[in-house]
């Protein structure tokens, strides 16, 4: 696809997102069969137990960590938290910042009990699971803002938001390939936050692996640029990155629950040169 085709569709994948809904989402990825605790096997203790390994092997440190198409979920920063003083939450939607916005005020009307998630990974932290009531104060704490972004501007979030050096590390799960229409878009939203990092700065990604479709509510079907790990690396180094880890999970038949067409989950660190 030539650039004016890429830019048709950024616009058409940004038409599919107003109809995003986040309670859907959140039901449909983030409960049991997929956010089951007691299994091994299931997708989010895998994403939970990767996300806690790569903060706490001494090497990813700083003071502000940005998560990158956060949604309307909070698993990616559960770990971070304890690393990094500032947490900067993002989203392209209004939408899953006001869901976000629910759980910071501790308001009640959340669409999802992140509970069990955040005494999953006191656990994980060798801690108490009753400890988790502290670990969310913490996440409150630590969490500076939460943002509009567009990983498809060559500039994501507004300028004066971060450090004139960039951010110490990047998450971001689930986001460049469900928004990007093909592989140069991808690619291209890959160098894009890759500005809002520091050099020698960590990145942690996971995304869907042979994935062509997911649903973002009832109806509400999202195309996804079908990755493979080869096409993941061949990314992460054109733009500038030093692979540290790139571990996959396989889907069990039993995870493929009919909202998407997903078939691995890949879960990348890495260091920007
Ligand atoms: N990070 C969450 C997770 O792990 O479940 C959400 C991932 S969801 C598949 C993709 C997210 O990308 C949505 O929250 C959507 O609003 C956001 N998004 C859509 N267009 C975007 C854009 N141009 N720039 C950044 N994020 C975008």
């Amino acid at each position: 696809m030539g650039d004016k085709g890429t830019e048709t569709g950024v616009a058409a994948m940004a038409a599919c997102y107003q109809r995003f809904d986040p309670a859907a989402y959140l039901q449909y990825n983030y409960t049991p069969p997929r956010a089951d605790f007691e299994r091994k096997d299931s997708i989010v203790p895998w994403k939970l137990e990767c996300l806690h390994r790569a903060f706490n092997e001494g090497d990813v440190s700083g003071e502000l960590l940005v998560d990158i198409g956060s949604g309307p979920t909070l698993y990616q920063v559960l770990s971070g938290c304890e690393v990094f003083n500032q947490v900067l939450l993002t989203d392209f939607l209004e939408v899953n910042r006001q869901e976000l916005r629910h759980w910071l005020q501790d308001e009640g009307s959340c669409s999802l009990d992140w509970t069990p998630y955040l005494q999953h990974v006191c656990k994980l932290e060798g801690r108490r699971p009753s400890a988790w009531t502290e670990k969310a104060a913490k996440l409150r704490q630590a969490i500076t803002d939460i943002l509009p972004i567009d990983v498809h501007r060559p500039q994501p979030l507004a300028s004066d938001i971060l450090p004139s050096e960039g951010a110490d590390c990047l998450v971001s799960c689930f986001c460049l390939e469900s928004v990007s229409p093909d592989l140069p878009a991808f690619n291209r939203a890959l160098g894009h936050i890759g500005k809002l990092l520091r050099p020698s700065g960590h990145l942690l990604l996971i995304g869907a692996l042979g994935e062509s479709y997911y649903f973002g509510g009832p109806g509400v079907k999202i195309p996804v640029v079908p990755l493979n790990e080869a096409q993941v690396c061949a990314s992460l180094s054109e733009n500038g990155y030093t692979l540290i880890r790139l571990e996959v999970y396989t889907l069990p038949q039993d995870m493929r629950v009919g909202v998407d067409d997903v078939s691995g989950v890949f879960f990348v660190k890495a260091r920007k040169d």
